[in-house]
């Protein structure tokens, strides 16, 4: 399929279906995943799927791993008005600088925000939904967020960087929260 059909195809496609977002502590979110070999329509509309569920939710960021699709693909938007996704494609973190401390949350650990402390200034390459390669630099919530997007594409999720103590309650309430239903009006907090 041309890059023009698929202009054209997303352009039609009205309603994309949501996908599962799935919830710590599934084992699924501690799977390495995959380098795409192919940006092609099927990567294409992926992403798709994933700014659609990623808007609904509505979060700032998601990663493949996240709706249990274990490649290296992932959406971000971090701005007000929500209308400048950005794609990730096998990100790679070339340089990171500084340090920078930040409150984060997850879409797979729903209602849970705990600070943690990353690098301030960053420089990735990554390739686009169009399957081109770039390189950018991103500083405070962007660069936390594609970090923690590649996190997850890694198995690895932000309560990790907190004490095991600390893990261990947040764990133990989503397990609750899940055990109870999942109500997304009745979200676990923080411990
Ligand atoms: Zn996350």
């Amino acid at each position: 399929m041309s890059l023009l059909e698929l202009a054209f195809e997303h352009s039609s496609e009205p309603v994309v279906s949501l996908l599962d977002i799935l919830y710590y502590p599934d084992a699924q979110l501690r799977r390495n995943a995959a380098v795409v070999e192919n940006v092609d329509g099927t990567v294409a509309s992926l992403v798709d799927q994933m700014l659609e569920t990623m808007y609904a939710a509505p979060g700032i960021g998601l990663a493949a791993t996240q709706v249990n699709v274990h490649q290296r693909v992932m959406v971000i938007d971090v701005s007000e008005e929500n209308d400048t996704p950005q794609t990730f494609i096998n990100p790679e973190i070339l340089t990171a600088e500084g340090e920078e401390e930040m409150q984060e949350g997850c879409l797979s650990i729903p209602g849970v925000y705990e600070t943690v402390k990353r690098p301030a200034l960053i420089r990735v390459a990554a390739i686009d939904r169009e399957g081109n390669p770039f390189e950018m630099d991103a500083d405070g919530l962007l660069a936390v967020c594609i970090q923690h997007e590649i996190d997850h594409l890694n198995g690895k999720l932000f309560v990790d960087y907190l004490s095991p103590l600390k893990r261990n309650r947040i764990r133990k309430r989503m397990e609750k929260w899940i055990r109870d239903g999942a109500n997304p009006d009745d979200l676990p907090e923080r411990p």
